[in-house]
């Protein structure tokens, strides 16, 4: 049923999964730009539709709602929420065997993406971008509660802090978290227009405007790392600079975003997450991609049978 020599195609279906060239039909798992491809026709999620109608003026987009199945040349499908970011989608293919494909996946509770469903599968696809056991995160809670401290405390100092967060789905996330204790953003221009396609999706946002450049004063500042070498920021008389990612908990992270500071806010899976994932599905077989192939060791010590596919991870994706 699957061809895993070159992308991930299941032949059944006569489907790929995330390809990274164009094919005739493709399921693209979520609207991040390392998986936004222009294919023939491309099945995503109502949510995902939108990122890929907005990216992507042709092609025939198949828009499913999560956890309604439907049927493709004699195989069940369904998509169920991932929880990387709004829309995001695992899909899960059903003919003689059950195969789930998660895409990026964050079991952590977000307030801007739907929540992460399990569904129990033979055979499980899944990401591992954080398999390595150095990489466990603080509850998400503890995190969102540091970075509205460094914000507060940087505004009541009267300091700019400003937030270096990926454009699409982090950037909304920490709007989202900071809006709701009425703190203004003034956000990029990359981050405004993503978030103008939240609220089609029905996201609602606290005080934000445009920021484009000069000087800004008790705001905080929203953007992608880009904003600095764009010299958008230089107008600021006083500001401190934090970079939002998983990363962060590698020591050097702050240095190699050119930030004063940096929080493990996340939108993947930390090691014990993945972990928790698979205890949950209990596959025959596990498929990594997109991280380190020791997480496969890992599995395979504590008694289930994995795999690594030697896909080439772009470096976007292995960034965020
Ligand atoms: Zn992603």
């Amino acid at each position: 049923m699957l061809d895993l020599k070159n992308d991930i195609y299941v032949k059944d279906v006569d489907l790929w999964l995330d390809p990274r060239v164009k094919k005739p039909f493709s399921f693209v798992s979520h609207g991040h730009s390392d998986h936004l491809r222009r294919h023939e026709h491309v099945l995503v999620s109502e949510g995902t539709a939108l990122f890929y109608k907005d990216k992507f003026k042709k092609g025939h987009v198949v828009a499913k709602s999560f956890n309604e199945p439907f049927s493709i040349n004699g195989c069940t499908v369904e998509l169920f929420p991932s929880g990387h970011m709004l829309g995001a989608a695992q899909i899960l293919i059903e003919h003689e065997e059950r195969i789930v494909y998660t895409g990026d996946f964050k079991l952590a509770r977000g307030s801007t993406a739907e929540q992460a469903q399990i569904k129990n599968c033979d055979i499980l696809i899944m990401e591992c971008t954080y398999g390595n056991p150095k990489y466990v995160f603080p509850p998400r809670e503890e995190v969102n509660e540091n970075i509205v401290r460094f914000v507060e405390t940087c505004l009541n100092g009267g300091t700019i802090p400003v937030l270096f967060a990926y454009r699409l789905g982090k950037a909304q996330e920490v709007m989202k978290l900071l809006g709701n204790r009425n703190i203004p953003a003034a956000v990029s221009q990359s981050v405004f227009d993503s978030a103008k396609l939240y609220e089609r999706a029905g996201v609602t946002f606290g005080p934000y405007r445009l920021f484009e450049g000069g000087d800004v004063r008790d705001s905080v500042v929203i953007g992608p790392w880009g904003m600095r070498k764009q010299g958008l920021l230089k107008g600021i008389k006083s500001k401190r600079t934090a970079a939002l990612t998983g990363w962060a908990l590698d020591g050097g992270t702050r240095f190699r975003f050119g930030a004063d500071t940096s929080f493990p806010l996340s939108d993947h899976a930390d090691f014990n997450g993945l972990f928790e994932y698979v205890r949950r599905v209990q596959p025959r077989t596990v498929y990594t991609v997109h991280g380190p192939h020791r997480f496969c060791t890992y599995l395979r010590e504590a008694g289930f049978r994995a795999e690594p596919l030697p896909l080439k991870s772009s470096p976007q994706l292995s960034l965020w």
